[in-house]
């Protein structure tokens, strides 16, 4: 079975990356989604919660799973049988950091492989640290996230 890890924060899960995993779905028979549970920054949800939000938008699709993970990406790809990282590429700025991580990850695992999806046009310019800005200030998130997000981030910013 070729199964992939799509890693990142995920804080929270936008239409640009339910995108990037539905387009994988066509290259992968399994993805998962490896939520990093120890990020720079301080996140908006709990690794957990960050994984049920995952685990409920593709709840139907037996071919994708949410689990969160800290320390090394190559040592959760290889714990999960993972032979590939997916990564969005949105713009040129992202790509610097994107080639310096992929280039990283050859060297401490050579096998395994990193592969780009480029964001659609639509989700080029969504991120989830825009998204909850506009949530916070009460904003109209809708073409931005799924409804189950959507929700969630109501429930933040209304408490
Ligand atoms: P990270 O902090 O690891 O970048 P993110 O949750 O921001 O975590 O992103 C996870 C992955 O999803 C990254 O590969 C990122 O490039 C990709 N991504 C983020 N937003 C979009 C988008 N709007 N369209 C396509 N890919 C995206």
């Amino acid at each position: 079975m070729n199964v992939a890890v799509f890693p990142g924060s995920f804080d929270p899960l936008t239409n640009g990356h339910v995108d990037i995993v539905e387009r994988s779905l066509f290259l992968f028979d399994r993805v998962v989604v490896g939520v990093l549970a120890n990020p720079s920054k301080t996140p908006l949800f709990s690794p957990d919660e960050r994984v049920a939000l995952i685990e409920a938008q593709f709840k139907r699709n037996k071919r994708v799973k949410a689990q969160a993970f800290d320390g090394l990406l190559v040592s959760f790809a290889k714990k999960i049988g993972a032979k590939t990282i997916i990564r969005g590429l949105r713009a040129i700025s992202d790509y610097d950091y994107e080639t310096q991580m992929a280039l990283t990850n050859r060297k401490l695992a050579p096998k395994l492989e990193t592969v780009f999806l480029v964001a659609r046009e639509e989700n080029s310019y969504i991120s989830s640290t825009v998204v909850k800005q506009v949530a916070k200030y009460g904003g109209d998130v809708s073409g931005f996230v799924p409804k189950v997000v959507e929700k969630a981030l109501r429930n933040v910013f209304e408490r």
